[in-house]
C-alpha cells in the first residue's frame, strides 16, 4: 500500500502539534471506502479494501511516509474562549497532492486519545462517523466546499456514551485542518513568530495570490472573508445548519468542517435550531452569516500585529474588511437566490422577490427544499397552490404572479429555465429523519439503509423514480427535532 505523502504541516515547529501515532484497535473492519475520492487523490482504492488498508484506516498500522500528529488549536466555543483545544480524537497522517494539483490532509478521526483529549476518550461511535460521511459527501455532491470522507472503518471496540456503542474511525480529507482557532492558539500565547509562520504557511497553501499583496496578512483576511461569505451563502441556499460554528470549527480554507449536530431544515423558519447543546439559538439557521462575521473578527484580532505595526492603523484596515463581509455575503446569497428562482439577469427587486418567497414558506411552515424544487418543476399553478393552506394560498398566488411577471421580462425559454433551476435546487438532501434511520440501522449492524441513502444523495439534482420518500419532508411522527454531537 503506497501513499505518496508530502507533508508540509509536520515541517512547522514542534509547538504547532504533538507528534504521536494513532492508538491501535482490536479488530478493524471496512464499513465504506469512497472509491471516487480515492481515485481523485491518486490512492489505490482496491488496496484500501484489503486487510492492510483496513489496518491503516483504523490506525493499527502507520503507512510509510506518514508523520502522524495531533494539531494544536484554541477557539471560542459558544462565545467563550478556550486557549487550548486541539485534536483530541484525530490524527493527521500527512498530506498528499490530488490529481487536481491541490494538497490534501489525510486525517483519522476517532483514532484514540492525544495530549489534547482533556476528559475525552479520543474515540468516535459509528453513528457520528457515518453521519459525517453522509452529510459531507452530500455537501460535496451539491458542489458546496467541504471536507470529504475517504473511508469509515469499524474498530471492533465499544465506546461508552450514554450506552455502549460500536466504535469507528473516519478518514477525513481536507484542503487543510487549519482553523480560525489555530491562529487564536498562538495569538493567545503572544507567539508572534508562530503567527508569522502560520500566516506564511496558509498563504502559500491556500491563498498564494495574497503573497504579492502590499499587506499579505490583510489580503489573507480579505480572501478568507470572501470564501466564508460564499460558503455561508451556499449553506443558506440549501437549508444547512452547521450547529456548532465555534471558531475552532471554521476552516481557514473555507470548507465546511466538523459535522456534529448539523442538520438540514425541513420546514423553513430562520430561527431553526436542532443542536441539543445550542440552548440560546446562537447558531440558528438565520444567525449563520452574523456568526461567520463574528468569527472573522476573531481571526482579524490575531492578524492585527501582522497587518500594521501601528495598532490603530491595523484596526482601521481590518475593520474595513470585516464591514465588507456583509456586502460580500449579500451579493453571494442574492446570486444563488436568483439562480434558485430561475432568474438569469440581475434586476432591482430580486432580493425583495426572494424574501417574499421565504416569507411565504415561513408563514406556511412549508418545506424549504421541496418548495424550491416545486417552483423549478412547476407545470400548473393549481398543483403548486395545493401545497399551501387556506391562510397562505392567496399569498402564494400573489407570489406566483409577481414571479411570472419577473420571468416574462427575461424571455428565456421555459424548458431552459427549468433545466437551470433543477441544477441548483436539490431534490434530495440528507434529511434528519432519513439520516437517523440509516444510522440506527448501521449501529444495529445493517449498512443497507446507509448505502441506499449515500446512493440517493450522490446525485442530489437528478430526480429518479422510486425515490419519492427521499424527496419529502418527514411525515407526522417521523420528524427529528434534535441532533447531537455524539462526542
Ligand atoms: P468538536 O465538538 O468535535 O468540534 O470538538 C471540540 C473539541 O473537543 C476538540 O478539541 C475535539 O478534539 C474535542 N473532542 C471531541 N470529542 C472528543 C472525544 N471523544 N475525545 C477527545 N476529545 C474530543
Ligand atoms: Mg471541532
Amino acid at each position: 500500500m503506497q501513499l505518496a505523502f508530502d507533508n508540509s504541516y509536520a515541517r512547522l515547529p514542534e509547538r504547532f502539534y504533538a507528534r504521536l501515532a494513532p492508538t491501535p484497535v482490536a479488530a478493524p473492519r471496512i464499513l465504506k471506502i469512497n472509491h471516487a475520492l480515492a481515485e481523485a487523490l491518486g490512492i489505490d482504492g482496491a488496496a484500501l479494501e484489503t486487510a492492510e488498508g483496513a489496518e491503516i484506516l483504523a490506525g493499527v498500522r502507520v503507512p510509510e511516509g506518514a508523520e502522524p500528529l495531533a494539531m494544536a488549536y484554541a477557539g471560542h466555543q459558544f462565545g467563550g474562549f478556550s486557549p487550548q483545544l486541539g485534536d483530541g480524537r484525530a490524527i493527521l497522517l500527512g498530506e498528499v497532492i490530488g490529481r487536481d494539483g491541490i494538497r490534501y490532509d489525510i486525517q483519522l478521526k476517532g483514532s484514540g486519545p492525544t495530549p489534547f483529549s482533556r476528559m475525552g476518550d479520543g474515540r468516535a461511535a459509528i453513528g457520528p462517523v457515518l453521519r459525517e460521511y453522509i452529510v459531507s459527501e452530500a455537501m460535496a455532491a451539491m458542489g458546496i466546499p467541504t471536507t470529504r470522507a475517504l473511508a469509515a472503518v469499524a474498530t471492533g471496540e465499544a465506546v461508552r456514551r450514554e450506552t455502549l456503542l460500536p466504535g469507528a474511525v473516519l478518514t477525513r480529507v481536507a484542503q487543510s485542518h487549519i482553523r480560525v482557532g489555530t491562529f487564536q492558539f498562538f495569538a493567545a500565547r503572544r507567539d508572534g513568530e508562530a503567527l508569522h509562520l502560520l500566516t506564511d504557511h496558509v498563504i502559500s497553501r491556500h491563498y498564494p495570490q495574497a503573497a504579492g499583496a502590499e499587506r499579505p496578512a490583510l489580503a489573507l483576511l480579505e480572501a478568507v472573508s470572501a470564501r466564508q461569505a460564499s460558503l455561508i451563502a451556499q449553506w443558506m441556499s440549501v437549508g444547512f445548519i452547521h450547529g456548532v460554528m465555534n471558531t475552532d470549527n471554521m476552516s481557514i480554507a473555507g470548507e465546511t468542517i466538523d459535522y456534529g449536530p448539523c442538520a438540514f431544515m425541513d420546514r423553513y423558519h430562520p430561527g431553526t435550531v436542532f443542536s441539543s447543546i445550542d440552548h440560546g439559538g446562537r447558531y440558528a439557521y438565520g444567525n449563520q452569516p452574523r456568526v461567520a462575521q463574528w468569527n472573522l473578527v476573531r481571526l482579524a484580532e490575531c492578524l492585527l500585529p501582522l497587518i500594521d505595526a501601528d495598532p490603530d492603523r491595523a484596526v482601521a484596515l481590518a475593520q474595513e474588511v470585516i464591514d465588507h463581509f456583509s456586502a460580500l455575503y449579500r451579493d453571494a446569497w442574492l446570486e444563488i437566490m436568483r439562480a434558485k428562482l430561475g432568474l438569469a439577469e440581475a434586476q432591482d427587486g430580486d432580493e425583495a422577490l426572494a424574501v417574499r418567497f421565504l416569507k411565504l414558506m415561513e408563514d406556511e411552515g412549508a418545506d424549504f427544499t421541496a418548495s424550491f424544487r416545486a417552483l423549478a418543476t412547476l407545470e400548473d399553478d393549481d398543483a403548486f397552490l395545493q401545497r399551501f393552506s387556506d391562510s397562505t394560498r392567496a399569498q402564494a398566488q400573489e407570489f406566483l404572479a409577481a414571479w411570472r411577471a419577473r420571468l416574462a421580462g427575461e424571455g428565456r425559454p421555459e424548458a431552459e429555465r427549468q433545466a437551470a433551476m433543477r441544477r441548483v435546487n436539490p431534490v434530495y438532501i440528507p434529511r434528519n429523519h432519513l439520516v437517523e434511520e440509516a444510522l440506527e440501522a448501521a449501529t444495529a449492524g445493517d449498512l443497507g439503509p446507509f448505502e441506499t441513502l449515500l446512493g440517493v444523495l450522490a446525485a442530489p439534482f437528478d430526480e429518479r423514480s422510486g425515490l419519492q420518500r427521499f424527496a419529502e419532508g418527514p411525515k407526522p411522527g417521523e420528524e427529528v427535532l434534535q441532533t447531537f454531537c455524539g462526542t
